[in-house]
Order: structure tokens, then sequence, then C-alpha cells
């Protein structure tokens, strides 16, 4: 192992191509879970995104863990966490914009109802439409304006919605009304036609996204979970489409994953599913990352987007 760190990489199935290009840094000896042999005493940095609930505890010199993902939700529950460890997350412009993108899609595709031309092409019928109203009265609703809701609200302003969004602190961005803490929460989804999630996954954000919140929507607005399956209570949300409260929802992960195939979900007509891809990672940008964050920490150097461990994001 030499002189140089150590770096364990714990990644998911499939990620075949970032470990490609997150292997064969010159500066530290990279090891990949679950293929090479290392000695776990002798690992300074843990890579990763869901490592295995107590694995982290098993490297005893780990120095500093480095999120794949935006969202160290992963982690965090590991009730073993070493939490006197740094935690680093991956803040990319390009997974931002990629999020933002998929969110912008989907509600375009709501606002210029394309489910409907999409249906009436299969059965080859020319049924025109109105616009239910012009973009500029679509009211849509961010929970969560940290890196990827400011992003994604520049992009929804940009096709003249109006954008509303909450966070725990409030937000100063041009042309977005903000809404701060729980007790501004019931204002603001008052107003969603579109909400869209893109809070952590923490202790005070769980299940938030359940038949009460449900309840304070506009009736016929439409639910886009982009953040993570445990915001989302999967059964409230198929009851409130089903009563009607709610139109439709576009749902990018889920409480269990991958969906399972008997899940209700996948064939409810009112659910858009695609398979946690609606941001993804670029593997240059994350071997940047990694490099910068192991160079970083060798010349005891303060870290870029330190996880806050106690707020949990
Ligand atoms: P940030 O940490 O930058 O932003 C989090 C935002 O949520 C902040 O505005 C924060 O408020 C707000 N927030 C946190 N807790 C609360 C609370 N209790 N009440 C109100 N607001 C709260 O995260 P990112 O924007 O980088 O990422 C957001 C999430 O998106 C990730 O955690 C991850 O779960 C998900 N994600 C999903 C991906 C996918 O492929 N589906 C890809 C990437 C990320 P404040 O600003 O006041 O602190």
């Amino acid at each position: 192992m030499g002189s140089k760190p150590n770096v364990l990489f714990g990644l998911p199935p499939g990620w075949d191509a970032l470990s490609k290009a997150l292997f064969g840094n010159p500066d530290f000896n990279s090891f990949l879970h679950g293929k090479d042999h290392y000695v776990p005493a002798q690992i300074d940095y843990f890579v990763g995104f869901r490592p295995a609930h107590g694995f982290l505890k098993t490297l005893p010199r780990l120095k500093a863990i480095f999120s794949l993902g935006a969202g160290v939700d992963g982690f965090l529950r590991d009730p073993e966490f070493p939490r006197h460890l740094p935690v680093v997350r991956f803040v990319d412009e390009t997974l931002q914009r990629e999020m933002a993108q998929y969110v912008t899609m989907h509600a375009l595709i709501i606002h210029r109802q394309q489910r409907a031309f999409d249906a009436a092409q299969r059965e080859s019928a020319w049924r025109q439409r109105m616009l239910e109203r012009p973009s500029r009265e679509l009211r849509i609703g961010i929970l969560g304006m940290g890196d990827i809701g400011a992003v994604t609200a520049e992009r929804l302003l940009l096709f003249d919605f109006q954008v509303f969004g909450w966070s725990r602190s409030r937000k100063e961005i041009a042309g977005v009304t903000s809404y701060a803490g729980q007790k501004e929460l019931g204002t603001f989804l008052a107003q969603c036609d579109i909400l869209v999630c893109l809070l952590p996954l923490t202790p005070e954000t769980e299940g938030i996204l359940n038949a009460a919140l449900f309840a304070g929507l506009p009736q016929g607005a439409w639910v886009i979970n982009v953040a993570r399956g445990g915001h989302c209570n999967e059964a409230d949300l198929l009851a409130a489409l089903d009563s009607g409260q709610l139109a439709g929802a576009v749902l990018d992960v889920f409480q269990t994953e991958p969906l399972p195939p008997d899940s209700p979900i996948w064939k409810h007509p009112r659910i858009t599913v695609t398979p946690h891809i609606a941001g993804i990672t670029d593997p240059r940008n994350a071997a940047a990352f990694v490099a910068n964050c192991v160079a970083r920490a060798e010349r005891g150097e303060p870290f870029a987007n330190r996880v806050d461990l106690s707020k949990g994001y």
C-alpha cells in the first residue's frame, strides 16, 4: 500500500463508467470494495453512495468520507456511522443542471398536456386541446431551495412559470417568492399547482409528502418527487390520486429501489416513473471531486461542501 493515501471506493452496481473514471489517479492508491483486496486498517478515505450499515466503522484509520451523491442520507442513516469524521458531498453544476432540466421537462409536459396528445396519437385521433392557462399563471412550488432548487427555479422562470420556494431559511432569488419554516408551509402549499420536492432526507423531512400535505395543495395539483423515496408516503400519494386531490405525479425516487415489480405505482395511469436518473453523476466531474477532496485532506485544508451533521445535510 506504500506512502500514498489509500482510498476505498464503495460503488453501487451499475456505476462501472464511474469507477473507470475514478481509478488511476497517481496521487493515491484506489481500491474498489467487493473487487480489490485491501487492508481495512489502512484505508484513509472512503468514497461512495450508500454503504451497508455498519461498514464504515470497520475502517479504523478513516479520516474523511466523500459522498458521490448530493444527498448524504445513505450515510447518515447508518446507526453506527462514525459521526466524528468530516463528510463532504458532491455539489456539481452539471448535476444541478440535469436535475433542473428533468423538473423543467416534466413541468412542460404537464403544462402542455403532452400525455393527452400521446394518448390521442395512439388512437390516430386528431384531438386539439387548448392550454388550460398561460404558463405565467401556472404556479410551481419547490420544497428545498438549496443548490439544486435554486438552479431549478431559475430554469422554470425562463419558461414564464410562477415560482415559489420553501426552505428552512428565507432566500433572495430574483423572481422567486420565498417561504421559510413550518409556519409558512401552509401558505406556500396552497399556491402550488405543481409541487417539486428537492429536500434532503433528514428526520425532519422524512415522510413530508403525506396525506396532510397533499390536502393542503390546490385540488388537481401535481407532485414531482426527485429528492428521495423516504420523503413520500406512497400509500397516501396513491389515495390522493384516487380521490382526485392530486391530478398526477412524477416520481424518480421510491421508498424501495429498485421499485418492486408488483408495486401499483408502475401501472398507475397518472404516475410517471423513472429509475432514479434525474441527476446523473458525470464521471469526469466525480473524479475531479475525489481528487480535490483527497488533496485538500492531505494538505489539511478545509473542505468545500462539508455536511453539517447537526442539520443532516
Ligand atoms: P442542499 O443541501 O443544497 O439544499 C437543501 C435545501 O432544503 C435547503 O434550501 C434547505 O434549507 C432545505 N431544507 C432542509 N431541511 C429543511 C427543513 N426541515 N425545512 C425546510 N427546508 C429544509 O441540497 P441539494 O439542492 O444539493 O440537493 C437536494 C436533494 O436532492 C438531495 O439531498 C438529494 O436527496 C436529492 N437529489 C436527487 C437526485 C436524483 O437523481 N433524484 C440527484 C441529486 C440530488 P436552507 O437553505 O434554509 O438550509
